[in-house]
């Protein structure tokens, strides 16, 4: 069975009228069955880093800050992750 590894990381609040307080899920990599951990291009650590955005599993893009809040987890990401077979992280 594959392994999943995920991050979860909270959205910053904007000012342009997205309000949404979640914390999100995103996929970090994956470890196949068998084989050795692959990771994806867009981590949350490269992007606190390089200010490159990431994509979490329910879509939105942002670029993580470097002193994450916490807020509830995303329903529409744990129902991907659910949806996925993977473990949900517990907030
Ligand atoms: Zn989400």
């Amino acid at each position: 069975m594959t392994q999943v590894e995920t991050t979860t990381i909270s959205a910053p609040v904007v000012d342009d009228g997205d309000h949404e307080r979640f914390t999100h899920i995103v996929l970090e990599g994956y470890t196949p069955e068998g084989g050795e951990f692959v990771s994806l291009e867009n981590s949350v650590v490269g992007g606190m880093v390089n200010g490159t955005p990431v994509r979490a599993l329910c879509g939105k893009v942002w670029v993580p800050g470097r002193d994450p809040q916490r807020y509830p987890l995303c329903p529409t990401c744990r129902d991907v992750a659910q949806a996925m077979g993977w473990d949900v992280p517990v907030h």
